[in-house]
């Protein structure tokens, strides 16, 4: 099966790109690769902050990686907090603050209408892709559902009416900004592979 390094070391992600992917590729984090590093997202765009995660790891192992980052943008909110939506209650938030500093800004608010943007950097043989997933939607009144991580007990995807949490892993796998991502990957590492084996072969 051929391994491919996830520059990261959030497992729910890793979870879900598994999911997604599933074999013959193998996705190690950076933790199951024995690499102990904290990237970081100092970038006013998601695109740059994925592109570093991935140079980082690239020029740490010379292997073939990909990275993500994740933002979710709410229209009342002038599209915050974006980029900085891992740290919008402060820069230690758990999920749970963030979402009640989310809950708590939306509240003056009737227009509730927000989307996930996932945007992945590949770096395959020394050349950077970037692959890009949005999932449309509506953050809820309140917590609801107990799967996932982050923002899913607060965010509705369009066409349902229960949150990603509620949903659960079944539903979110196959409408999900990261799913958008990650098939736009797939696509790319299988053509990628069988152009290496038509060579091989040749
Ligand atoms: P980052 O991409 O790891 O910087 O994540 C940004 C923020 O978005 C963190 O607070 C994550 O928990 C959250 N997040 C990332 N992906 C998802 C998702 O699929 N669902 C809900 N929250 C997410």
């Amino acid at each position: 099966m051929s391994q491919l390094l996830f520059a990261s070391n959030n497992v729910h992600k890793a979870d879900e790109f598994r999911e997604i992917l599933a074999p013959p590729l193998n996705i190690l984090t950076l933790k199951e690769a024995g690499i102990t590093i904290e990237i970081p997202e100092p970038h006013p765009t998601l695109e740059e902050n994925a592109l570093e995660k991935a140079r980082v790891i690239y020029a740490l192992t010379g292997k073939d990686c990909f990275s993500e980052d994740t933002g979710l943008e709410v229209d009342s909110l002038n599209g915050a907090p974006g980029v900085h939506t891992a740290r919008f209650a402060g820069p230690h938030a758990s999920d749970h603050d963030n979402i009640q500093q989310l809950l708590m800004e939306l509240k003056p608010h009737t227009n509730r209408s927000a989307r996930f943007l996932t945007v992945i950097c590949l770096i395959w043989k020394g050349k950077e892709f970037l692959f890009k997933g949005e999932c449309e939607g509506r953050i809820a009144e309140r917590e609801e559902g107990q799967t996932g991580f982050g923002y899913d007990p607060v965010f509705i995807p369009s066409g349902y009416q229960e949150t990603f949490a509620a949903l659960g892993m079944d539903v979110k796998k196959e409408i999900s900004h990261r799913k958008k991502a990650a098939v736009q990957l797939a696509a790319f590492l299988n053509e990628a592979s069988f152009q290496i084996s038509q060579e091989a072969s040749a």
